[in-house]
C-alpha cells in the first residue's frame, strides 16, 4: 500500500490544470459558430437546416443582414457552416461559453457596412473628429 502511495505521489498527473492552464483543442473541435455577416447574402439557408432553431436572420438594410445565433439552443452540428453559399458561418475552437443568464446565449452578428470600393466611388469624406 505505502509502495503504491509513495510511486503515485512521483507519477504525472494524469488530469490538467484547467483552468489556469488551457487546453488546445483538436483542429476539428465545433464550439461556438461565428457568423461574418457582412458576407451575408440572406438566402437563409443556415436558417432552414439548423436542426435546432437557434438561428435568425434579420434585414437591417440594402443588401446587410444581421445574424443571431442562440448558443443555448444550438447543438454545434455544423450543418449551417456546411449550408452557407458564401461560407460566412464557421465554428470556432472557443467552448468556455457558460452564462448565469440566458438572455447572454444570444449572440448577435452585426452587419458591417462594406467600404465603397468601386471605380466610380470614392469613400466618404470622414471629418477631422471621426
Ligand atoms: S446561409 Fe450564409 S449567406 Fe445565407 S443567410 Fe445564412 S449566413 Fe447568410
Ligand atoms: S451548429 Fe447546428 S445547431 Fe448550431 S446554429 Fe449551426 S446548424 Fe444550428
Amino acid at each position: 500500500m505505502i509502495q503504491l502511495v509513495l510511486r503515485s505521489l512521483f507519477k504525472r498527473p494524469a488530469t490538467t490544470r484547467y483552468p489556469f492552464v488551457k487546453w488546445e483543442m483538436p483542429a476539428r473541435f465545433r464550439g461556438q459558430p461565428v457568423v461574418h455577416s457582412e458576407n451575408c447574402i440572406g438566402c437563409r439557408l443556415c436558417v432552414r437546416n439548423c436542426p435546432s432553431g437557434a438561428i435568425e436572420i434579420t434585414k437591417v438594410g440594402e443588401k446587410e443582414f444581421e445574424a443571431t445565433i442562440d448558443l443555448g439552443k444550438c447543438v454545434y452540428c455544423v450543418q449551417c457552416a456546411d449550408s452557407c453559399p458564401k461560407k460566412t458561418i464557421e465554428l470556432t475552437k472557443d467552448f468556455e461559453l457558460a452564462q448565469l443568464d440566458r438572455g447572454k446565449l444570444k449572440v448577435v452578428y452585426h452587419a458591417e457596412r462594406k467600404p465603397p470600393g468601386g471605380p466610380d466611388e470614392s469613400p466618404p469624406a470622414r471629418s477631422p473628429s471621426g
